[in-house]
């Protein structure tokens, strides 16, 4: 059995996603299966929160997201780069007024989303923040190293797309959206949240 395969089969026993690539989901599952249980207090996710600020966003993200999110906080510290989650969900009336942004209200134009066509309206997306201390860069060679740390954990990268490159996001597209394209997705995603049902199963 090669370990990808090995990885697989644990997946399925655990009933995570099936990948055959162990990220913060998988862990998490075998945290909260064999490890939790003998240890009461530890926390549900089996992942230690991150900074205030982080999880406030966090906090906004899908139950999936949320380990993936602090993984990546976890993991950019330990490569010394110092990053905060500063955008989880938007609703859709939030959306809006981003959108107005530049349009009918004042500001700068900051995106080209509307209510429902933006994967932050639903939860499965955050941008991050890259800090020096508290000094936050808007723009830095370190966006691209957390990107690499972002796709190692099974997420999507904004700063790997083709037409807007968005450096800062990062997404976890849901297994049933795989090489769907990024309109079939959201649509799918809308008709979801009208209806009540869960975004991930
Ligand atoms: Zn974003």
């Amino acid at each position: 059995m090669k370990i990808d395969e090995m990885i697989a089969a644990v997946q399925a026993a655990l009933g995570v996603t099936v990948d055959g690539r162990a990220g913060p989901e998988t862990w998490g599952a075998i945290y909260a299966r064999i490890v939790a249980p003998a240890d009461a207090g530890a926390h549900q996710e089996g992942i230690d929160a991150v900074d205030a600020r982080s999880e406030k966003n966090i906090a906004t993200l899908q139950p999936q997201v949320r380990p993936l999110a602090r993984a990546l906080v976890q993991k950019a510290a330990l490569g010394g780069i110092g990053i905060r989650i500063i955008s989880g969900l938007r609703t859709y009336e939030e959306q809006e007024a981003l959108y107005a942004q530049g349009r009918t209200a004042p500001g700068p134009i900051v995106t080209k989303a509307r209510a429902g066509q933006s994967n932050h309206n639903f939860g499965i997306a955050f941008d991050v923040g890259v800090f020096e201390g508290n000094r936050y860069l808007g723009s830095s060679p370190k966006y691209k190293a957390v990107g690499a740390l972002g796709i190692d954990l099974g997420l999507e990268w904004g700063g790997s797309w083709k037409s807007i490159v968005d450096e800062p996001h990062f997404q976890l597209r849901p297994a049933w959206a795989d090489g769907m394209a990024e309109r079939e997705m959201l649509a799918e995603l809308r008709a979801r949240l009208a209806a009540g049902a869960a975004v991930y199963a």
